[in-house]
């Protein structure tokens, strides 16, 4: 008996002991913007300048500077295979479902997996990143069985016909009528070549697509042994324009990394497709796989803004939060430009890290500033965009020897716990 109340006074001795030496006693909690009232020094006019380009597509560009956060999105998709009521100009619907759209789709992402340096101009260096974009098909709450798979006859909106007094490539009306939860997936609508288009003795097999909003329409899939190759490039073509893409020959692309050039289909004798040409995604040419780093960014920072319809298609991966992966920032850093974190941030001893725009924090994780560390908010909207609540900024010094800010800041949907 003795013996249990010597050891009982030891576990209680260690335990107090052990708390007051823990450094977690010692930190605080920030979970709203006025417990920092600490300013850091002014910019000078070049920093304020650069410091207001949130939109800048280089803060979006899976480049080698962003890989610390940078993480792969997915694309939630569905099909929808258009029949009339003969139903013999698609392969036939088990086909479609079970075989040739999941390797289309996985063609699709071979080509993003292996997209090579682009042709124009020549003898560039401009880099190759991987495009950290992938699809997913998903299965709609209300018919769960299909598995995101759809099958419709209809005489009058089965096909796609983009030439002639008939073109109805540009309607939305299929759309409209069939389009499955168009507010979080998109809908893709795989039509059937119109049979007098098919009876002309000009008519080629080709592909052809359109981007109409949230969701695209792409016809063919006629022939026997359809070439999967082609039907993915006008894929990723398509849903490049959904996310903001615009075509790459001409100067309007917003795009100093894609030439202007005369896009020509394929490389010929006549002038002036008898030099190099285009293989960029976004032109009209018999490869379309180069994606460059502006086009990229463009892509990724149609994501990061939450005002688009676009930002809905995409699984919110933010909002899954990964407790064991944190971003360790071990020199000076200067994020601008918004981003969607499902993870902590630890700054470490030695290292300012300043944060500008908007971010997103997964539920519960924390940005950790280490004894030496030093946050500064810089013009920062930090927040949880999931409906819940994210675990503000540790610090284990007084706030005002860690962390300061300059502009306008706001951290918003924080727990209201202090450690
Ligand atoms: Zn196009």
């Amino acid at each position: 008996m003795k013996d249990l109340q010597y050891f009982n006074i030891c576990i209680l001795f260690i335990a107090v002991f052990s708390f007051g030496c823990n450094p977690k006693s010692k930190t605080q909690l920030i979970t709203d913007i006025s417990q920092i009232t600490a300013v850091s020094k002014q910019l000078d006019a070049n920093e304020a300048k650069s410091l207001n380009n949130c939109g800048a597509w280089e803060n979006y560009t899976p480049s080698p500077e962003n890989s610390l956060w940078f993480e792969e999105e997915h694309i939630r998709l569905n099909f929808h295979a258009m029949y009339d009521s003969k139903g013999d100009l698609l392969l036939p619907f088990d086909h479609m479902k079970s075989m040739w759209l999941p390797m289309l789709i996985d063609n699709a992402h071979q080509r993003f997996k292996n997209a090579p340096q682009m042709n124009l101009p020549e003898g560039n260096n401009t880099p190759v990143y991987s495009p950290m974009i992938k699809y997913v098909v998903v299965a709609s709450d209300t018919l769960p069985e299909a598995k995101g798979y759809y099958a419709h006859i209809d005489d009058d909106l089965a096909y796609y016909i983009n030439k002639g007094k008939d073109k109805n490539n540009y309607k939305k009306d299929v759309i409209k009528k069939y389009a499955i939860d168009d507010d979080s997936i998109l809908n893709v609508f795989v039509m059937e070549v119109h049979p007098d288009s098919v009876a002309s003795k000009t008519y080629k097999q080709h592909n052809a697509g359109i981007a109409l909003g949230t969701s695209v329409k792409i016809s063919g899939f006629y022939e026997e042994d359809p070439k999967w190759w082609e039907y993915a490039s006008t894929f990723n073509h398509e849903v490049g324009h959904i996310f903001g893409l615009k075509h790459a020959w001409n100067k309007y692309d917003g795009c100093e990394d894609t030439p202007v050039h005369p896009n020509c289909f394929q490389r010929s004798s006549k002038p002036p497709c008898d030099g190099p040409i285009s293989n960029n995604l976004m032109d009209y040419n018999n490869e379309r796989r180069a994606i460059t780093p502006c086009q990229l960014g463009i892509y990724h920072r149609t994501i990061h803004n939450i005002e688009t319809k676009q930002r809905r298609l995409i699984v919110e991966r933010w909002c899954t939060y990964q407790p064991n992966n944190p971003i360790i920032i071990t020199e000076d850093t200067h994020w601008i430009g918004d981003k969607d974190l499902s993870r902590d941030i630890i700054i470490e001893d030695g290292t300012t890290m300043t944060i500008s725009c908007r971010i997103s924090m997964a539920e519960s994780a924390k940005i950790i500033v280490k004894k030496g560390g030093h946050l500064i908010l810089d013009g920062v909207r930090l927040h949880n965009d999931c409906g819940q609540k994210w675990g503000g900024i540790e610090v284990q010094q007084p706030i005002s020897d860690c962390v300061s800010y300059r502009g306008t800041n706001s951290i918003e949907n924080t727990i209201t716990t202090k450690v």
